[in-house]
Formats: structure tokens, sequence, C-alpha cells
């Protein structure tokens, strides 16, 4: 069975005051059966992996560096990231690939150092609305996931997020059966491509307190990949309780 995980992406929201969500997060699920993960921005992680430290939330990093160290400016390593004591690092976001020209070998090589640093990689994968008016979602997944995983993926080190670009922030979500298809497709395409039957698919894209439970009924769906929905702690709460209830 895989781990079931609600996680939170910060973007690029968050100051010291907002550590007060983690609190009340932390409060209200002493012992989810479930993960729970929050990726803030990098200059909150510290401070939370702090405050989170001995509860059920865990912290990740948004982004990371392929290399561990060197002349590279404003960027943060893997081993960066561990050091603040995140657990997680999210890759291949589609605000990353469409704000900074992320490719499919770029993510590999991040999460090649993500794995190395110790940490588990969150690869996301996801069809743009262009691509799936044109029929090619199917396709766009299975190449996205043949190029962004390294071969050392197993479900202890690796999490995937099935993210189409057309869901996120807007208020539009796939139906059921589409999301359904995509899923039954990438657990098909990993068990055949790393033996592996259990890592953990995400689904995110506008998950809301009121629709996390249908979603999280169909099958293959192991979580939520959560954004706008995970910055107050009272709807990320219910979402984290729809997904114990699953
Ligand atoms: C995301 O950016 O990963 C995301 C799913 O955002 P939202 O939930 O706000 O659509």
């Amino acid at each position: 069975m895989a781990k079931k995980l609600a996680a939170g992406n910060w973007k690029m929201n968050g100051t010291g005051a907002d550590l007060a969500q983690v609190s009340a997060l932390i409060a209200a699920h002493p012992a989810p059966k479930c993960d729970i993960l929050i990726c803030p921005p990098a200059t909150l992680l510290s401070r939370m992996s702090d405050a989170a430290k001995g509860s059920a939330v865990k912290t990740g990093g948004q982004d990371c560096h392929a290399d561990a160290s060197g002349a590279h400016t404003g960027d943060i390593s893997a081993l960066m990231l561990a050091d603040t004591g995140a657990s997680h690092v999210i890759l291949g976001h589609s605000e990353r690939r469409a704000d900074h020209g992320e490719t499919d070998a770029q993510v590999r090589a991040k999460a090649l150092a993500a794995q190395a640093a110790g940490l588990i990689a969150v690869i996301c994968v996801g069809e743009t609305e262009a691509q799936r008016d044109a029929g090619d979602t199917l396709s766009v997944i299975a190449s996205q996931l043949a190029g962004s995983l390294p071969d050392s993926c197993t479900a202890v080190n690796t999490v995937i997020a099935y993210e189409p670009v057309w869901a996120i922030g807007t208020g539009r979500v796939p139906t059921t059966d589409q999301i359904a298809q995509v899923h039954d497709l990438m657990r098909d395409a990993l068990t055949a491509r790393f033996g592996d039957a259990d890592m953990t698919l995400l689904y995110g894209g506008s998950v809301k307190p009121d629709n996390a439970a249908e979603i999280f009924a169909v099958a293959n769906v192991d979580g939520a990949l959560v954004g706008g929905a995970s910055l107050k702690a009272a709807d990320f709460s219910t979402i984290i309780a729809a997904l114990d209830a699953s």
C-alpha cells in the first residue's frame, strides 16, 4: 500500500507570523494516519522545521540545485535543505518549468541530488490545457515521467504529483474519471519501470476542503499537493481529515 500524504505548497507566501498556522495544524493532528508535509518558502524552512520537530508535520523545500555546493548565487542545494531539518523537496513544479524553463533533464538531475542528500523528491508532472485539448495528456505525462525520474527512484525516496497546469490556482478541477485515467497510467508506468507498485501518487490542482473527499476516493490517488488551501490551517486540516478518512 502506498503511504498517504497531504502536502502543502506555500509557494512565495508566508512570513514569521504564519508559523502560527503550522502550530495550529500540529495541535489539530497529533496522530494522523497520513503523512503531513508543508513546503514553505526557503526563508521559513529552518524556523518551521524547528517548530514542527517531534510532531507529525514534516517540512520540505520547493526546489533545489542539482549541485551540492558551488558558485550558484541565489540557489539552494539539497544538502542545505536537509540541514534545516527538511525531509522532502518539490521538484519540477509547473511554475518552475514555466518561469525558469526547467526541463525534464534538469528535474532528473535535481531528483538525484535530493535523493543523495536523503530527501524525498516530490516530482511534479502535468499537461497544459492546450495539450489536453489536443488529446495528448497521457503521452505528455508518460514522457515527463520517463524524462524527469532517475533510475534510482523508489517508493521510499520519491513521490509523484500529477498537477494539470490548467487546474493550478484556477478553481478548475478535472473530472474524477480524468484524474483516474492519469493516475492509472502513472501507476502502470512506474510499476513497469521500477518494479515498485507502492509509490505515493498525489493529485494537485485546486484541491479544496469541499472537493477533497471526492478526489481521495479515486483509485491510485494517495493524497494531494495543495497550494492555496494549504495556507490556512483550518482549510488544510479539513483536507487532511478527508485523506485520513479515505
Ligand atoms: C500547486 O501549486 O501545487 C497547487 C496545486 O496549487 P492550488 O492548490 O492553489 O491549485
